[in-house]
């Protein structure tokens, strides 16, 4: 039974410069293997309703802008798998949550950055779900929970997201810039309920976790840890894989989730 994983993608110039979360993604590889598919949930592709991507082959979505050319002329060409994609949207219809398909969309650079550093060889078959932020948490969880099975099949589940996402508030400057207190304050307070399962306080993050609106402006780099969450299964446990900030701000953290 495979675990679930949340990443923090950060900045799209992970693909390319040295940084303790890179060097985590490197290694990451070894760690998880290589499963019979991937299905990742990315902060940047959002939809209406739940949306999965079934294509023979992903396009390397650029979404992204102002950075070196070398960043544009990265292609991750990894397989797609309509018929996991086909399953997905069945397991999710039987939960009441009508998910569609895409047969054209790629992967967007939350799915591929990371995806790139893990599975370099770019032969591990990749489906990418849509999150809904005007859904929540909660949402976000039921998600997962409808898709807990793809675990026993072989299927590794990523939220791939950031665990602090105010952009307004990073030290652009300083890639290494000490970390601010506020971004120290949330973040701790999210791994201890993480830690301790804390699922009720989790979902209500926003008026209960210190400075949650000033590190998520807007919640849509958080919602795919939830569906990390759920998948893993009732009383599955949380493990910090990775802690690492970059520009004052940005928390690159790194969870397991596994019974
Ligand atoms: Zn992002």
């Amino acid at each position: 039974m495979l675990p679930t994983m949340f990443i923090s993608h950060g900045s799209p110039m992970t693909a390319l410069r040295d940084s303790p979360a890179r060097r985590f993604f490197t290694t990451l590889g070894t760690r998880l293997g290589r499963p019979k598919a991937v299905l990742i949930v990315s902060a940047h592709w959002e939809t209406v309703e739940p949306a999965v991507n079934a294509v023979a082959v992903n396009e390397t979505i650029h979404d992204f802008g102002g950075f070196p050319q070398a960043l544009y002329d990265m292609r991750y060409p990894a397989p797609g798998a309509p018929a996991l994609a086909e399953r997905v949207a069945e397991l999710l219809a039987d939960a009441g949550l009508p998910c569609g398909i895409d047969r054209q969309r790629g992967l967007d650079h939350g799915a591929w950055i990371p995806a790139a550093l893990i599975w370099p060889a770019a032969d591990v078959p990749i489906v990418q779900l849509s999150i809904q932020p005007h859904l929540g948490p909660a949402h976000h969880m039921q998600l997962g929970r409808a898709l807990a099975k793809l675990r026993e099949e072989n299927v590794l589940i990523v939220g791939s997201g950031s665990f602090t996402h105010n952009l307004r508030i990073l030290n652009r400057a300083s890639l290494d810039a000490p970390e601010t207190p506020s971004v120290t304050a949330f973040a701790t307070w999210f791994d201890q309920a993480l830690a301790a399962n804390r699922t009720a306080e989790l979902l209500a993050y926003r008026t209960r976790a210190p400075a949650a609106v000033e590190q998520h402006p807007t919640d849509e780099h958080l919602l795919p840890i939830y569906v990390a969450m759920g998948a893993a299964g009732e009383g599955a446990k949380a493990h910090r894989l990775h802690s690492s900030v970059e520009f004052a701000a940005l928390r690159m953290d790194a969870y397991e989730f596994a019974a």
